[in-house]
């Protein structure tokens, strides 16, 4: 079904996409809009960078589709090779699928399918304890373990349900306390979720690095994914970091964990893997979860037509060699404090801009009525929506989502321009995006 016949939104009023060039997008009437949030932080290099298009094509002539049930083929070798030179520790194993739901979801099967291996059938670890204020995907059993209710509310009962903690969110502390003085109390609520279900019933904790469409890059204290791999470990239970939007560079690493040298037993990606030119996602796995299945079952139990397939890996392959040589992590580390700086900046002088927040190239701002209150706008207003609209006027893209909704946050936006962004171009984002929110005070205050 066609997005025009059946649009997501009937109330959105959809550009007309012509074709893109570097940092910018052109509609129809020719108008040029600087694509400040990558899509939804997917297009890490940009629109029509050539050489992933013609790694692209060359991979089309020579074969389009080959079954990973009796195929395997070098091009998946070489992007999965590429794909884990980047993980940290030894996170070795690479498994690709179609995209971020898809690959939460081979995150979860794969997390049950190590305890049913190394334990026996008789195993109990099956739960997977997630959080409040997350994303995980659209499908049925990524929602069971996300907490964004708006997105969940119409489809519960779910086919399975998972327990959840609250998330970071030190603007809006879920125990009303203010960090440090807090003592992480966000990370114990792991450890009491543990103990009141007991250990020997879960498999797994899933969590965003850092939370991106439900709540605006929240990024949490330097203590908590440290604090959150050692209850892990203790109770014998295994770290998911979903790093579907943090992932491939956007956050200044290669992965966002790496901030904090934490190796989690199993990543999710896609967005920046493949950045746009190909539908893709996929898990990077620790070794011992790999060895588990191959001195038990010998596969894992899981598989779809598009794993590994030739047109993908030729993306990433050729995503992951261009990051490589033109140093473009480095590069969104390195614009990142730029824009991060000027950003900061634009919400100090704002009145309607509660808190500026983010790490390299994702960056998430609060929109608030009241700044010493933190109170939000009236839900009716969708204040983010507002800010969208007039950056849209101004020519630039954003990402726009509302905590309000799910009853766990205020109004957000994020910015996550392409990691190739330059310095003059970090410059045209502040000027467009500074005149963008004006526009919205100025039309609140009416
Ligand atoms: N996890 C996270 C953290 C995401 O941000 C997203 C997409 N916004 C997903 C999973 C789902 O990815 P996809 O839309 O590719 O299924």
């Amino acid at each position: 079904m066609h997005q025009y016949l059946f649009p997501r939104s009937f109330k959105t009023n959809y550009l007309e996409a012509d074709y893109g060039d570097g940092l910018y997008i052109y509609d129809k009437a020719g108008k040029k809009y600087l694509d400040g949030c990558s899509g939804a932080l997917i297009s890490n290099l940009g629109h029509r960078n050539k050489d992933i298009i013609a790694a692209v094509e060359k991979q089309f002539a020579k074969l389009e589709f080959a079954h990973p049930s009796r195929w395997r083929t070098d091009i998946a070798e070489e992007a999965a090779a590429a794909v884990a030179e980047t993980a940290p520790g030894d996170l070795d194993n690479v498994w690709f699928v179609s995209g971020g739901s898809e690959a939460v979801e081979t995150a979860l099967k794969l997390a049950r399918q190590y305890y049913v291996e190394r334990d026996g059938e008789g195993s109990g670890k099956h739960v997977t304890i997630g959080r409040w204020n997350s994303y995980h995907g659209s499908t049925i059993g990524t929602m069971a373990v996300a907490g964004s209710m708006a997105r969940r509310r119409m489809f519960l009962p779910l086919f399975k349900e998972s327990p959840k903690i609250p998330s970071t969110y030190c603007y809006r502390c879920h125990f009303c306390k203010r960090y440090p003085q807090c003592g992480l109390l966000c990370a114990h609520a792991l450890e009491e979720m543990i103990q009141i279900i007991g250990p020997q019933y879960i498999s797994s904790f899933i969590a965003e690095p850092i939370v991106g469409s439900t709540a605006g890059a929240v990024v949490p204290p330097d203590e908590y994914w440290p604090m959150l791999r050692e209850i892990c470990d203790r109770y014998d239970i295994l770290l998911i970091a979903d790093e579907v939007m943090t992932g491939c560079g956007r956050t200044g690493k290669n992965f966002c964990v790496d901030h904090w040298n934490v190796v989690p037993d199993i990543i999710a990606t896609a967005k920046g893997m493949a950045a746009g030119y190909m539908p893709t996602g996929g898990i990077i796995a620790r070794n011992h979860l790999i060895e588990a299945i191959k001195n038990g079952s010998g596969a894992f139990m899981h598989g779809h037509t598009y794993n590994g397939n030739p047109m993908s890996a030729a993306a990433v392959a050729a995503v992951f060699r261009y990051m490589k040589e033109h140093k473009v992590v480095e590069n969104a580390a390195k614009m990142g404090e730029l824009l991060g700086a000027g950003l900061k900046k634009i919400g100090e002088g704002s009145a309607i801009i509660g808190e500026v927040r983010g790490k390299g190239l994702m960056w998430g701002f609060e929109v608030v009525k009241d700044k010493a209150s933190k109170e939000p706008f009236e839900k009716k207003l969708a204040a983010a929506n507002v800010v969208t609209r007039a950056c849209i006027e101004e020519g630039l893209i954003i990402y726009p989502s509302s905590g309000q909704i799910t009853g766990t946050g205020g109004d957000n936006f994020m910015i996550g321009p392409p990691l190739v962004i330059t310095e003059p171009q970090v410059k045209e984002l502040l000027e467009k995006l500074k005149a963008g929110i004006e526009k919205a005070e100025n039309a609140i205050a009416k």
